[in-house]
């Protein structure tokens, strides 16, 4: 199964993530981590995407795509893999979707995290990563409603979108997201 994680800065997609590839028993590919990966081990990428990151900004397109196809041609996303974080544009979405017909393994869910922006500033202040500044939340936030919201419009038109309540503890969110792919699955077997 081919599934992607949308949703705003501190909605749960990396604590989600982390508890569907387990549940889904795929590999976990978040471009968040590659760049943080990647800018431990000082490379030119992590370089690059370092500069954005700090800012709030998202990394361009591409720098972003090529590492994406890259990883989806190794052997371990065979049988599927959960996209965390990618796409993050229409552009990169267009992109994404030509990759995976030409290579015969479309998308089949994309799964939308809601949590409330309170809330969202909340947690991501407790976590404290290196972006996790105040002004720089805001602004990732401001990013996520220009530049990624469109993409649920673009998903929605392929019925891929299902939206979830990201509000609650942890397991909460995941019991939901489970029911959810239930219901999906008796649907798709009604046809
Ligand atoms: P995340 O761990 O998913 O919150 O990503 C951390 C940061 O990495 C984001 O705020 C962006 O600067 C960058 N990033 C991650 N994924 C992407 C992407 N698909 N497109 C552009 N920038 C990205």
């Amino acid at each position: 199964m081919r599934v992607v994680f949308v949703g705003p800065p501190g909605a749960g997609k990396g604590t989600q993530s982390q508890r569907l590839v387990g549940y889904l028993g795929v590999p976990h590919l978040s471009t968040g981590d590659i760049f943080r990966e990647a800018r431990e081990k000082g490379t030119d990428l992590g370089k690059q995407a370092t500069e954005f990151i700090d800012r709030g900004e998202l990394v361009p397109d591409e720098l972003v795509v090529g590492i994406v196809e890259e990883r989806l041609l190794m052997p371990d996303c065979d049988k599927g893999c959960l996209l965390d974080g990618f796409p993050r544009t229409v552009g990169q979405a267009r992109q994404l979707d030509g990759y995976l017909k030409k290579i015969g393994t479309p998308l089949d869910l994309v799964l939308e995290l809601t949590v409330g922006e309170d809330e969202l500033k909340r947690r991501l202040l407790e976590r404290g990563r290196a972006d996790d500044k105040l002004a720089t939340i805001l602004h990732r936030m401001r990013v996520y409603r220009t530049q990624t919201k469109p993409l649920l419009d673009y998903f929605r038109a392929q019925r891929l979108l299902e939206t979830i309540d990201g509000s609650g503890t942890p397991d909460v969110v995941f019991e939901r997201i489970k029911l959810r792919l239930a219901e999906r699955r008796q649907a798709a077997e009604r046809g």
